[in-house]
């Protein structure tokens, strides 16, 4: 799914999500096999390859784009109780040829927090691979600054709950408005996550939120489509917005 700057209407990125093509049942979404993945430790292997194949595809892109668009990866809390997480994306890199600053690894604030010595080590190595770390769901978990000077982290993912309410209820709105502000000041970039009207993204644009990411520009699309995808967004006047 793609990222678009609000300042300058541009794909910035793309998000990866899983979707599991079954011969019968058809696209199911990972609400139905995370959950059960992570349960069996099926979502070490499954992790490994969505990885694996972020990088692949991301790489593509910007060959095909000449610029380097941002490839951001979800990684569940049972991903970094293994050992080899960072040799693991390290390879990923290195065999696809995606330089390590255009991968993003979402974590929640669930991971963060763990704070096992299995886990802050996973994500000082993948810091000092240079690869770019985001939280994801952002408001909805308990996070502490702390942690977000210790690791440096790069981005805030605002959740969907508070964008799709911003535009209406004033609560929300402040919730928004006071993430912005602090990731601002923190010099960490924002971006929001579900934005599916117009009011939603111009509320976004006015707030000075960095970038969006939601139905309005575009669903999840397979990889193929990417392409065309990314060209009719920025085809888009968002100076109208
Ligand atoms: P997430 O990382 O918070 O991803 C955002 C979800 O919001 C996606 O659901 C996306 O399709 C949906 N979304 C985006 N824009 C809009 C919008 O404007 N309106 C609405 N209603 N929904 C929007 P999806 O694809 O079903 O993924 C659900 C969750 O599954 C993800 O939440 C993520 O936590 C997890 N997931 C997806 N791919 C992976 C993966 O490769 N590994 C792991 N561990 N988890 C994954
Ligand atoms: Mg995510
Ligand atoms: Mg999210």
């Amino acid at each position: 799914q793609p990222q678009v700057s609000c300042i300058t209407g541009d794909v910035i990125g793309m998000e990866a999500l899983l979707r599991w093509n079954h011969p019968r049942r058809g696209s199911i979404p990972p609400s139905q096999f995370i959950p059960l993945a992570e349960a069996t430790g099926l979502i070490v292997p499954i992790g490994e390859w969505a990885i694996r194949t972020a990088c692949h595809e991301g790489k593509e892109l910007q060959d095909a784009f000449g610029r380097e668009l941002l490839i951001a990866v979800n990684l569940s809390p049972r991903q970094f109780r293994q050992k080899n997480l960072a040799t693991q994306v390290g390879m990923a890199l290195r065999e696809s040829g995606l330089p390590p600053r255009s991968l993003e690894i979402e974590i929640t604030e669930q991971t963060l927090m763990s704070s096992s010595a299995t886990t802050n080590e996973a994500l000082m190595k993948l810091r000092e691979l240079g690869v770019k770390i985001a939280i994801d769901d952002f408001g909805t978990g308990f996070s502490s600054f702390s942690y977000l000077l210790q690791y440096q982290i790069d981005r805030l993912k605002i959740d969907q709950s508070f964008v799709r309410k911003a535009a209406t209820d004033p609560n929300a709105a402040a919730v928004v408005r006071t993430i912005i502000a602090m990731s601002h000041g923190l010099d960490i970039k924002v971006i929001a996550e579900g934005a599916e009207t117009r009011e939603q993204v111009k509320f976004l644009m006015r707030r000075r939120c960095d970038e969006v990411q939601g139905f309005y520009f575009a669903r999840p699309v397979s990889s193929y489509k990417l392409v065309e995808t990314i060209e009719r967004i920025e085809a888009m006047d968002t100076e109208e917005i």
